[in-house]
């Protein structure tokens, strides 16, 4: 299968490594020029332009937000000038359901399928191929997409119509930052008493209270890592996308909402570059207390 991949993130980048790996034509496009020699050297081809990936039979994108996808899909010399009618569009980037739609429509007109196909996991999901993946769109064109994306994948379903899948993405967002703000709660409550942290920390990883953010981002904010990994910026792209979502839908969120708010402090200060569990400096901030690394 010849491939084509654009984007090549913290997340992009061991995705198409994956699909080298499992023998695949896969041909690579990056706005900045490194991650592109990076997967060249892996075996895959280093696309000059965006028409060059749409001489492919699949196109997977991994970009920020949905106007860097109608970007490079669409542009004049974008991959849609050159994608043959049959082709597939796998949108893995977390871009907005309305986004999503128009995109579709956009292909069908061309006579190329859509699937929206945002991944949850993270880095370590990437680079391990264990990402959990929610699809949108039509039953066949998501079995293809199925085949393809199945490499570093550790879960796929299908939820629905062009645009479930960034849906249940928004919701899958809403769970992860509700959940960073009180573990940061927690541990900065922890660590100024006398309790063992990190066998507090063991403990409640045993219990009701154990969670993947927990276990993936409580060490880092206990060591005060906030290396990307998964930027407050991005996330606070997602929450947007969420609380626009939930709006749409009649559905109140105080706890999404709160969490958008502590997530927009920190870009006010200068954070937004940050990983997503840096988060734990909002709290310090809040109650005025100096970090503590345990
Ligand atoms: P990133 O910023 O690390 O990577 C984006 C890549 O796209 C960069 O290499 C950039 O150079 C490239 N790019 C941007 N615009 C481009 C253009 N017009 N043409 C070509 N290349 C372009 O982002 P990321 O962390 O890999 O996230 C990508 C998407 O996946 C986002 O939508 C994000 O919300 C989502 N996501 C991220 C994570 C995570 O943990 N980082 C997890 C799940 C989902």
């Amino acid at each position: 299968m010849k491939i084509g991949f654009i984007g090549l993130g913290v997340m992009g980048k061991p995705m198409a490594k994956h699909l080298v790996e499992a023998g695949h034509d896969v041909v690579v496009y990056n706005r900045s020029r490194p991650s592109m020699d990076e997967l060249a050297a892996t075996g895959a081809v280093a696309a000059d332009n965006l028409a060059q990936v749409g001489q492919t039979d699949i196109v997977i994108t991994m970009l920020p937000d949905s106007p860097d996808v109608e970007a490079v899909l669409f542009h004049e010399e974008g991959v849609a000038s050159t994608l043959q009618p049959g082709a597939v569009v796998i949108d893995c980037s977390t871009i907005s359901p309305q986004a999503a739609g128009v995109i579709g429509e956009q292909l069908a007109a061309a006579q190329v399928d859509f699937v929206d196909a945002p991944v949850s996991g993270g880095e370590a999901g990437a680079v391990n191929g264990a990402l959990a993946i929610m699809m949108g769109g039509d039953e066949e064109t998501v079995a293809r997409a199925q085949d393809v994306l199945g490499v570093f994948a550790a879960a796929m379903a299908h939820v629905g119509p062009i645009g479930s899948g960034q849906l249940v993405k928004a919701a899958n967002q809403m769970l992860v930052a509700g959940n960073i703000a009180l573990v940061a709660e927690a541990l900065s409550l922890l660590q100024r008493t006398d309790v063992d942290v990190p066998a507090a920390v063991d403990v409640l990883n045993g219990g009701l209270a154990s969670s993947q953010v927990l276990k993936a981002k409580g060490p880092k904010m206990l060591a005060r890592d906030f290396t990307p990994g998964f930027r407050l910026d991005l996330h606070y792209k997602d929450l947007l996308i969420a609380l626009a979502a939930c709006e749409q839908a009649g559905v109140a969120v105080p706890i999404a909402g709160m969490t958008t708010q502590l997530v927009q402090a920190m870009r006010a200060a200068g954070d937004g570059g940050q990983d997503h569990g840096a988060l734990i400096k909002a709290v310090e901030r809040l109650s005025g207390i100096p970090p503590h690394k345990t």
